[in-house]
C-alpha cells in the first residue's frame, strides 16, 4: 500500500523517496510514505495559514458539523482502522479496535465542548471602562506524535484543535504514518476544507525543525519522549513557542495492606500489560505494602501467566511485539540489571527473537530494590518490578522519588487513606482503584519532566485558545 502526503487538500508527493513501513510481528513491508522534508512541510505550514481566517470565522457550531461527521465516519472505519494500527504497530486487534473508539470520542467530545468556548465581564474598578474577555483560537497548529497510540494522540490534538478555530499540520510517528494517514482520508471525507488538516510524513528532524522554526506556526503540541520534548523546546525558545508537551511517565503503583485484592491484580493487570506495556502511563513499578506482598504476588502472577504474546491479528493473543529492535534491547537491559542486581523472576524473564521480529514475555520480578534501572527509567514493555514497602509513608516516598509525573496509582479500599495518598503523589493522574483513567472528557497530563498542559476535558481546548482582554472606556 503506497500513500502519499496531504497538503492543502491535494495528495501529493509521488517525486519523493519513499520510507517503508514495516509489520512488527512478521518483519514484512506493509507500505511505503513519501520522505517529507522541510519543503514539503513549509508548503503545509502555508497552506494551514491560508487556510485559518476561513476556518476560524466559522461558527462553533458549523465547525461541530465537520468534526460530527468525522465521528461517524470513524466509527463506521472501526475495523480499517483497526487492522492498519496492528498491522503497523502490532497491538492485538481488540485493542486496537478500543483505540479507534478512544479516538473518535474526541471528536465528539470536542464538536461539542467547541460550542461552549466562553468569556466572561469582570466588573471594573471605575465606571468609565468596562472589561470583556475573549478567547480566539492560537492559529496554525503543528502536531508531532508517537507510535503506541498511533490514532489517539493524533485526534486528542485534532479534535480540539479544529473545534477552537485553529489549523492543523501533523507530522505521525516513523512507525505509524498510515493509520495517520487514513484518518486524513475520512476528514477529507467528511468535507473539511483544504488546508485545514495536512500530514506530513518522512524523516523527523528536518519536519521538526520546519514547524518549529516557522514563525506562521502559532503552537506546538507534541507526545513522545522527555528527550525528544526538550529538544523541541530549546528549538522553540527563540520564538517562544506555545508549547504543550505530554512526554515520559515512571508510574508507580501503590498496593497498601487494605486494598482489595480482585482490584489491584485485576486493574495492575491492565496498567501494566496493555499495549504490551509500551505506554505512558503503564505501572513501571509496583510498591506492595509487606502484609499484602506474598498473596498479591501470587494472584498476580496466576493472572498474568495466562496472557499471549504473538501476532496481534490472531485471534486470543494478549501481547503483541514490542515495536523494534531498540525498544526490545532496552526492555531485556533492564531485566538483566534487576537479575544481576538480586532481583528473582517468577515469571517470564525472556524475549523471543525472529528475523527482524522482538516479543517479550509477560514478566514479573521480586526482590527488587530502589536503585535498579527498572525502577528509575521508563521500561515501555511488559515488565512488572515488584518491591515489597513497610508503610504507607514509604511507598509514598518511593512513588515520588522520580523526575517524573505523569501517572499514579494506589489500592486501597479505606476512603480516608485513598484521599490522603492522592493529594501526596506529584502526578498528574492518580487513579485510584483504578487502572485505566484515560477519557476524552478528562484533563490527561504530567508534572515535572512529563509535560506542559493537559489534554482532554475542558482544559485540552485552553492549549488551542489565546485569552484576550479588550478593555473599554466609556
Ligand atoms: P518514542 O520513543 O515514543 O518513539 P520519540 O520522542 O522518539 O518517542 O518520538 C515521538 C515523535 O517525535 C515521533 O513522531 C518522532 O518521529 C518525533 N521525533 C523524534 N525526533 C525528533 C526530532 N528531532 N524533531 C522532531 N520530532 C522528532
Amino acid at each position: 500500500m503506497d500513500k502519499l502526503i496531504y497538503v492543502n487538500g491535494i495528495w501529493t508527493g509521488e517525486h519523493l523517496e519513499k520510507i517503508k513501513v514495516s509489520n512488527p510481528a512478521t518483519g514484512e513491508c506493509i507500505g511505503t510514505v513519501p520522505n517529507g522534508g522541510r519543503k514539503e512541510t513549509r508548503e503545509a505550514i502555508d497552506a494551514a495559514y491560508k487556510a485559518f481566517p476561513e476556518w476560524s470565522k466559522l461558527t462553533a457550531y458549523e465547525r461541530s458539523a465537520y468534526l460530527e461527521k468525522l465521528y461517524d465516519l470513524m466509527i463506521e472505519a472501526i475495523e480499517p482502522l483497526a487492522e492498519m494500527m496492528t498491522l503497523e504497530m502490532g497491538k492485538p486487534l481488540a485493542e486496537s479496535r478500543g483505540e479507534v473508539q478512544y479516538a473518535a470520542s474526541f471528536i465528539k467530545w470536542y464538536a461539542e465542548e467547541g460550542k461552549r468556548v466562553y468569556g466572561r465581564t469582570i466588573p471594573s474598578h471605575v465606571n468609565h471602562k468596562r472589561m470583556i474577555v475573549t478567547k480566539q483560537p492560537v492559529g496554525v497548529v503543528g502536531a508531532i506524535t508517537p507510535w503506541n497510540f498511533p490514532a489517539a494522540m493524533i485526534t486528542r490534538k485534532l479534535g480540539p484543535a479544529l473545534a477552537a478555530g485553529c489549523t492543523f499540520v501533523v507530522k505521525p510517528a516513523d512507525e505509524t504514518p498510515l493509520t495517520a494517514i487514513m484518518l486524513a482520508e475520512l476528514c477529507e471525507r467528511a468535507g473539511i476544507p483544504k488546508g485545514v488538516i495536512n500530514v506530513i510524513t518522512g524523516k523527523a528532524a528536518p519536519i521538526g525543525e520546519e514547524l518549529l522554526t516557522n514563525p506562521r506556526v502559532n503552537k506546538i503540541t507534541f507526545t513522545g519522549s522527555t528527550e525528544v520534548g526538550k529538544l523541541l523546546l530549546k528549538q522553540g525558545a527563540d520564538q517562544v513557542k506555545n508549547m504543550s508537551m505530554e512526554l515520559g511517565g515512571h508510574a508507580p503503583i501503590l498496593i497498601l495492606d487494605d486494598a482489595d485484592i480482585d482490584k489491584a491484580v485485576n486493574n495492575t493487570l491492565l496498567a501494566k500489560f496493555r499495549n504490551g506495556g509500551q505506554t505512558c502511563i503503564c505501572g513501571n513499578r509496583i510498591y506492595v505494602e509487606a502484609g499484602i506482598h506474598d498473596e498479591f504476588v501470587e494472584r498476580f502472577v496466576r493472572a498474568a501467566s495466562k496472557l499471549k504474546v504473538g501476532n496481534g491479528m490472531k485471534e486470543g493473543i494478549d501481547i503483541g511485539p514490542v515495536i523494534n529492535r531498540q525498544g526490545y534491547e532496552k526492555i531485556d537491559r533492564h531485566v538483566q540489571n534487576a537479575l544481576k542486581q538480586g532481583a528473582k523472576c517468577v515469571l517470564g524473564g525472556s524475549g523471543i527473537v525472529e528475523g527482524d521480529t522482538y516479543f517479550y514475555n509477560p514478566t514479573i520480578l521480586t526482590n527488587v530494590k530502589p536503585g535498579m534501572i527498572i525502577m528509575n527509567e521508563e521500561t515501555f514493555g511488559p515488565i512488572a518490578p515488584i518491591q515489597k514497602v513497610n508503610s504507607e509513608e514509604e511507598a509514598i516516598k518511593f512513588a515520588n522519588q522520580t523526575p517524573y509525573g505523569l501517572a499514579a496509582y494506589v489500592y486501597t479500599e479505606n476512603y480516608a487513606k485513598g484521599i490522603r495518598i492522592a493529594e501526596k503523589l506529584n502526578y498528574g493522574i492518580v487513579g485510584w482503584n483504578d487502572g485505566v483513567p484515560s477519557a476524552a472528557q478528562s484533563p490527561f497530563g504530567g508534572m515535572k519532566q512529563s509535560g506542559i498542559g493537559r489534554e482532554g476535558g475542558t482544559e485540552g481546548i485552553e492549549s488551542y485558545l489565546e485569552t484576550k482582554y479588550i478593555t473599554v472606556g466609556l
